[in-house]
């Protein structure tokens, strides 16, 4: 870091830091906590080390499984899960189910369930083991398909069929979307199409990519497991080649130390699950190797 003299401008990305469906599920968890009950959330609330630590100093747990509780307090993620799931935790007596479910997730299973109440083969376009799709394609039908994004070859599972109705999770790249409904539209004579890109996916991911098309190098900080971070990552890296995706501070000191010096101007953002306390972090840690 001694060989350059150049002190980078770091900027962070207007509209980052966590969205509010993330942000209330963790309010709430911490509310009922401050209210002295037994809380336990289901899955993690978001992948974020540091908020997993303040949480889990602050006595809420964790479970994996809804089976694994059986009384106090519990949060459902702003994820939701599927139908059957939140059905078998409302129906256990001594359990109080906080459900933080984002509203935008809720939209998307209340389209998933009338489209295919309407006799139309739902199609959801996402990751087949996220999280949020697993809940939206409980309330699909018996006919829905879940195809990939990043991988066309599972669109082929798209049957040829009278009617299909198309959503996407809410955290996938808009323009994935517009060409999975142009290729169903090839399928089929009635097409419905419910854009569930969530508005806050759109924000962040607008403002990032104007970041990132005025900096040398750009930063997105976030959890590796992170989709929408890494996807975050592959639209700036589009507009500024020299974009790397680190978990946090400590990684990039640890990885990408060297990359770092003489880079004049750099740019942060971050992910979903990522809050605002780790981009500043992210900053700081800049100037502190080659500021
Ligand atoms: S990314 Fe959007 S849909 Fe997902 S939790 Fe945040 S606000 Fe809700």
């Amino acid at each position: 870091a001694m060989t350059t003299a150049i002190r980078p401008e770091v900027r962070i990305a207007e509209r980052a830091g966590f969205c509010y469906g993330v942000r209330l599920a963790i309010d709430k968890a911490k509310h009922a906590r401050d209210e002295g009950k037994e809380v336990t959330t289901l899955g993690q609330l978001v992948h974020n080390p540091g908020i997993k630590a303040d949480l889990s100093d602050r006595g809420i747990k964790t479970a994996d499984l809804a089976d694994q509780v059986e009384g106090g307090t519990l949060v459902i993620r702003a994820h939701g899960v599927p139908a059957g799931e939140l059905e078998q935790v409302r129906g256990k007596p001594e359990l109080e189910v906080i459900d933080a479910t984002c509203t935008w997730v809720v939209q998307s299973q209340k389209a998933a369930a009338e489209l295919a109440a309407a006799g139309y083969t739902v199609c959801i376009i996402g990751h087949e083991d996220h999280p949020e799709v697993k809940g939206v394609r409980s309330y699909a039908g018996d006919k829905h398909v879940v195809v990939d994004d990043m991988d066309r070859s599972t669109w082929e599972r798209v049957p040829h069929t009278k009617k299909i109705g198309v959503l996407s999770q809410s955290t996938i790249l808009p323009y994935k979307l517009e060409e999975f409904a142009a290729f169903c539209l090839r399928r089929c004579h009635d097409l419905r199409v419910v854009n569930t890109v969530c508005p806050v996916t759109l924000t962040r991911q607008a403002d990032s990519v104007v970041l990132a098309g005025e900096v040398e190098a750009m930063i997105v900080v976030g959890g590796k497991n992170s989709s929408n971070t890494k996807e975050l990552a592959v639209k700036c890296a589009d507009v500024c080649p020299a974009t790397i995706h680190v978990a946090d501070a400590d990684e990039l000191e640890a990885e990408h130390r060297d990359w770092l010096s003489g880079k004049a101007s750099i740019g942060i953002t971050g992910g979903t699950s990522t809050p605002e306390v780790d981009l500043e972090e992210v900053r700081d840690r800049i100037y502190a190797l080659v500021g």
